[in-house]
């Protein structure tokens, strides 16, 4: 019973070995592919066999209804596909409103500060007025 349990773990590591380096090679070569032009592509694939099928029924090698019926699911993936994209897209967009509305409204405070004694531009981290050398108000609790 325990060469079947070793049988078992050794198919199981195989295979996730093996798994993530098929996927790799079936990808392409390229190491990242963003999911929107993933879906493009595999809409075009979509459309290269529905060519391919249109071609086949014009030589008279499919049957018209088996063509129908297949353009039909091709045309149900396509569509499919182009929705998930457009609502990636739609998903991209808001995030990237989102990131820009934070940018503008949050995030460090780089509007200018000034010195409380000369009123020339002063910046966080600093600790005394680079203009008089006035000590600034962050930096007077930790002196
Ligand atoms: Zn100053």
């Amino acid at each position: 019973m325990a060469w079947a349990i070793g049988l078992a773990l050794a198919v199981l590591c195989l295979w996730a070995v093996g798994h993530p380096l098929l996927r790799k090679r079936s990808g392409g070569l390229s190491a990242y592919t963003d999911p929107i032009s993933e879906l493009a592509q595999q809409r075009q694939a979509i459309y290269q066999e529905a060519r391919t099928l249109h071609n086949d029924y014009v030589l008279g090698d499919v049957l018209l209804a088996d063509y129908q019926k297949r353009l039909q699911e091709y045309r149900l993936q396509a569509a499919r596909l182009l929705y998930r994209q457009e609502r990636l897209q739609e998903l991209d967009q808001r995030l990237e409103a989102e990131i820009q509305s934070r940018r503008s409204a949050g995030g460090p405070n780089l509007e200018a500060q000034r010195c409380h004694e000369c009123g020339s531009s002063t910046t966080d981290s600093m600790k005394q007025c680079s203009s008089c050398g006035a000590l600034l108000s962050g930096a007077a609790k930790d002196g």
